[in-house]
C-alpha cells in the first residue's frame, strides 16, 4: 500500500503532482535541486490551497493537514518511500541518470513512475534496477484541475505495478487511460503535431498569434487557443516532444518548427519565463 510518496522535480507539475498526492492523503517529499523551485513550489501549493478554502471547497483544517503533509528536500532524504513520482525537465539524460541513482536508493518493492510526456518507459525502466516496477504516470496541466493521467505501460511494467498506480489514482479521484509505449503515447502524439502545426502557421506568416489562437478557440472550440496552450505547456517541453516524436517515429512530418526552436534558443519558454508567443510580465 503507497503511504509515503517523493515528486522528485518542483517545476510546475512537481508542485501540482505533490498538491494533489497530500490532498489524497499521502505523505510527500518533494525534492528539487533548485531552492528557489523548492519556494516557489510550497508558495504556489500553499496558495492553491488557499483559494479552495476561499470557494468553500476545502475546509481551513484540511488546508493545514495537506500542508502537515508536504516537506522539501535537494535530494531524496531516506529510502521509506512506496512511491516515486518523476516530474523533472523532459531530458532523457536526465531523467535516466536520476531515475539510475534514485532506484539504488528506495527501498526493494517501491514503485518508480515518471510524468514524462512523450520519452519511452521501457528506455526509462532499463536504467533502474527495476524494470517490473517502473511505470508511465502522465499528469496534464494544471495537475489540480486536470482530471486525466495517462497511464504508460513500458514492455517490462509488471500488472502488480500497473493494479497499485491504478488504486493510487482512483484515490486521487482522477480519470485514467491506458497507453502503450509508443512516442508521445496517446495526448501528445495527437497534440504536439497540432501546436507544431499552429507554429507552422505563424512562422509562415499567415496568421497572428492572436487570430490563429481564435480560430482554433471558435472555430474547433477548444478552450484554449495552441499557442497559449504551448506557453503554458512550455516551449521548451513542447520542443522536447516533438523531437521524441520525430526521432522515435523517424517521420519527417514531426519536424519541430524552427520558430520553436528559436524561441527556445531565446529563452523564450512561455509563461514559466515571463514570455513565449504572448508576453506575462517580467519573470
Ligand atoms: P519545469 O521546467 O517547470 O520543471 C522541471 C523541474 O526539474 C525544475 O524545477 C528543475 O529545477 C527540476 N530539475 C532539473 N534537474 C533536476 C535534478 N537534477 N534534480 C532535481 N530536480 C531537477 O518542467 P515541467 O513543465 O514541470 O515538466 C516536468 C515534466 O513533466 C517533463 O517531463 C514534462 O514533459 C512533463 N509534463 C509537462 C507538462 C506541461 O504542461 N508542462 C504536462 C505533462 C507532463
Amino acid at each position: 500500500m503507497v503511504q509515503q510518496v517523493v515528486v522528485l522535480g518542483a517545476g510546475q507539475m512537481g508542485n501540482g503532482i505533490a498538491q494533489v498526492c497530500a490532498q489524497s492523503g499521502y505523505h510527500v517529499t518533494v525534492v528539487d535541486i533548485s531552492e528557489q523551485q523548492q519556494a516557489a513550489a510550497q508558495a504556489t501549493i500553499a496558495k492553491n490551497l488557499a483559494r479552495l478554502v476561499g470557494k468553500g471547497s476545502l475546509t481551513e483544517d484540511d488546508k493545514i493537514a495537506t500542508l502537515s503533509r508536504l516537506s522539501f528536500a535537494q535530494a531524496i532524504p531516506h529510502a521509506d518511500f512506496d512511491l516515486l513520482i518523476e516530474a523533472v525537465s523532459e531530458n532523457v539524460a536526465l531523467k535516466a541518470k536520476l531515475l539510475s541513482e534514485a532506484s539504488l536508493k528506495l527501498k526493494e518493492n517501491a514503485i518508480i513512475a515518471s510524468n514524462t510526456s512523450s520519452i519511452s518507459l521501457t528506455q526509462l525502466a532499463m536504467v533502474t534496477n527495476r524494470p517490473d516496477r517502473v511505470i508511465g504516470m502522465h499528469f496534464m496541466n494544471p495537475v489540480p484541475v486536470m482530471q486525466l493521467v495517462e497511464v504508460i505501460r513500458s514492455l517490462t511494467t509488471s500488472e502488480a505495478t500497473f493494479t497499485v498506480v491504478q488504486q493510487v489514482i482512483e484515490k486521487m479521484g482522477k480519470t485514467m487511460v491506458v497507453s502503450q509505449d509508443a512516442p508521445g503515447f496517446i495526448v501528445n502524439r495527437i497534440l504536439m503535431p497540432m501546436i507544431n502545426e499552429a507554429i507552422f502557421t505563424l512562422y509562415e506568416g499567415i496568421a497572428s498569434p492572436e487570430d490563429i489562437d481564435t480560430a482554433m478557440k471558435l472555430g474547433t472550440n477548444q478552450p484554449m487557443g495552441p499557442l497559449a496552450l504551448a506557453d503554458l505547456i512550455g516551449l521548451d517541453t513542447c520542443l522536447a516532444i516533438m523531437t521524441v516524436l520525430y526521432e522515435g517515429f523517424s517521420d519527417s512530418k514531426y519536424r519541430p518548427c524552427p520558430l520553436l526552436r528559436n524561441y527556445v534558443n531565446a529563452g523564450w519558454l512561455g509563461r514559466k519565463s515571463g514570455r513565449g508567443f504572448y508576453e506575462y510580465g517580467a519573470k
